[in-house]
């Protein structure tokens, strides 16, 4: 069976065909699949979005799709940036300003209140209209300033006790273990198993 996965970014597409490549023939990007197609994200919640994201492109492929949706959820903020952690200084995919508007907003929140985690939701829709979703937390620390290159997004803020480093000093072997993403991938890998 063909799988289509709702995205484009390099990141998510080796972490997804790592672990769902035993599930599925093919796995294909949008691009892969010849596909244009921008889902507006008007959901409220993580799960709301990925779900329309694979529904969509299930509608549109006549293939199964698999769409996922992240973001950063920060406790002393209220749950913020949450659902719109990619445009959270104003401008989508400003990785730079999302970071400083971040450490501005925390710049007074002492230690012990700089708690955060990343939230994944995966939804697999297929063409039969039936689905299957999973969602996957990975728990931190807002640093008070960045380290680290690798990764993306507000990796270089996001501090591991357990680790005594941030997520983008870890390598990717390594942030693909614990991630919010893989425990979202290897819960949905499960639950198809056991269907
Ligand atoms: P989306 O799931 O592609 O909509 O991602 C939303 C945003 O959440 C990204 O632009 C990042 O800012 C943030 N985000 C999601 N997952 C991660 C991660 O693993 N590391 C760092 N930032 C992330």
């Amino acid at each position: 069976m063909k799988l289509i996965i709702a995205s484009n970014n390099a990141h998510k597409l080796v972490e997804i065909k790592a672990i769902l490549g035993g599930c599925f023939e093919e796995i294909l990007s949008l691009r892969e699949a010849g596909i244009e197609h921008e889902t507006v994200e008007d959901g409220e919640t993580f799960l709301e979005n990925a779900a329309k994201k694979a529904r969509e492109i299930a509608a549109i492929s006549g293939c199964c799709a698999l769409a996922d949706d992240s973001g950063l959820c920060v406790d002393a903020l209220g749950g913020a940036p949450g659902i719109y952690s990619a445009r959270y200084s104003g401008v989508h995919g400003d990785d730079k300003a999302n970071n400083r508007k971040l450490l501005a907003d925390m710049a007074d929140v002492p230690d012990e209140q700089r708690g955060a985690h990343f939230t994944c939701a995966i939804v697999l829709a297929r063409p039969d209209g039936t689905e299957v979703s999973a969602e996957g937390y990975f728990y931190g620390v807002i640093a008070h300033g960045e380290s680290g290159a690798n990764g993306f997004g507000y990796d270089p803020l996001f501090y591991l006790p357990e680790y005594g480093c941030t997520s983008a000093e870890l390598t990717p072997e390594e942030k693909n273990r614990i991630s919010h993403r893989s425990q979202a991938l290897h819960q949905l890998v499960e639950k198809l198993g056991a269907e």
